[in-house]
């Protein structure tokens, strides 16, 4: 049955720190849609999760689509496999703990203060929800478990590693995202032997730059650990990804982003991820491209020796324009 829906709803779960979600593309729309709501943690109910999947599917199915998901550029108007119900994309993001202290982080942009009370909230366990939804064969091979925000290598002790573990088992990737600031021997090790993606973002070229964006003083230790990670990569199977993500006003100077490039040279990066800072985005994403970021994006792509892909939001914005074919 042809209908308008997105891959999202059908094969991905994010658990978040108060909530279980379909998606994160949080950034394209105002509000965000739910599977579970208040969700602590302790008791993941299949059933319940089942339940308000099929019912969000079957709102979709009749052509009401629900407010969170109205305009979302991620929907497709195609043919369905609902065959089998399975999740190809685990998104871990319950744990806000992080010594980085960026301009756009969603747990402090609207209030500074909350920093405190993010690093100190105690995360649920996610282990027995990942075994339970195992055990239900819900998890498909091949699936990427993708660790995000706050930040992995300030987890307790044992709990990277222990998704890294469970992601091996299961024959799946991992991807993980990191501010860099502290070094992990466990990512190292999984960039050489395992099927991993690492993804820093420094969106800087200078130090000025950096502790304007990051408001913490790490720019050099983080350059030290992104090249300390390539060198462990296999890269028949791993990578190391470095992010730059455009904040217009803050790192949106051309000399900025020459100098990102050479930073990445340095280190022997062969792969950059662009992005657009999400709360910017989502108050500009209807009114034309600044001529600005235009240019920053063929400056990136004039780099042939690297390998260049982007956000969603960045592939939304640009999709009839040829700076990304
Ligand atoms: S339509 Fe967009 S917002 Fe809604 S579930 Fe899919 S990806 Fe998420
Ligand atoms: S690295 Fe991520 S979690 Fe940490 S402050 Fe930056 S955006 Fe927030």
């Amino acid at each position: 049955m042809k209908y308008q829906c997105c891959d999202y709803l059908l094969h991905e779960i994010v658990f978040d720190i108060f909530e279980v979600k379909p998606c994160c593309e949080a950034s394209m729309n105002k509000e965000s849609i739910k599977l579970i709501e208040k969700f602590n943690g302790i008791e993941f109910n299949i059933e319940e999760y089942l339940n308000k999947r099929q019912e969000l599917l079957n709102s979709f199915k009749q052509g009401k689509i629900p407010s969170a998901c109205k305009n979302c550029p991620l929907i497709e108007d195609k043919e369905w496999d609902e065959k089998e119900i399975y999740i190809n994309r685990i998104i871990v993001a319950n744990t806000p703990k992080c010594s980085c202290n960026c301009i756009y982080c969603v747990y402090t942009y609207n209030n500074p203060s909350n920093k405190e009370y993010f690093n100190k909230l105690k995360p649920y366990d996610i282990k027995p929800i990942l075994l339970s939804l195992r055990n239900q064969n819900l998890i498909k091979n091949n699936f990427m478990l993708i660790v995000g925000g706050g930040e992995c290598t300030e987890f307790s002790k044992g709990e990277l590693e222990w998704l890294i573990y469970f992601t091996s088992i299961m024959k799946g990737k991992i991807q993980l995202l990191s501010s860099g600031i502290k070094y992990s021997e466990s990512i190292s090790k999984i960039l050489k032997a395992g099927e991993a993606e690492l993804i820093i973002s420094p969106d800087s070229g200078t130090k000025k730059t950096y502790e304007k964006v990051k408001k913490v003083k790490a720019y050099n230790n983080v350059w030290n650990n992104i090249a300390k990670y390539i060198k462990a990569v296999n890269p028949m199977k791993s990578s190391v990804k470095i992010k730059y993500i455009i904040i217009p006003q803050i790192n949106d100077s051309i000399t900025e982003v020459k100098s990102f490039i050479k930073k990445c040279k340095q280190v022997h990066c062969n792969d950059i991820h662009i992005d657009i800072e999400h709360f910017w985005f989502k108050d500009n994403k209807d009114k034309p491209i600044p001529r600005r970021i235009k240019e920053l994006v063929k400056l990136f792509k004039k780099e042939k020796a690297i390998k260049i892909s982007y956000s969603a939001e960045t592939e939304y914005w640009f999709k009839n324009e040829e700076e990304l074919k």
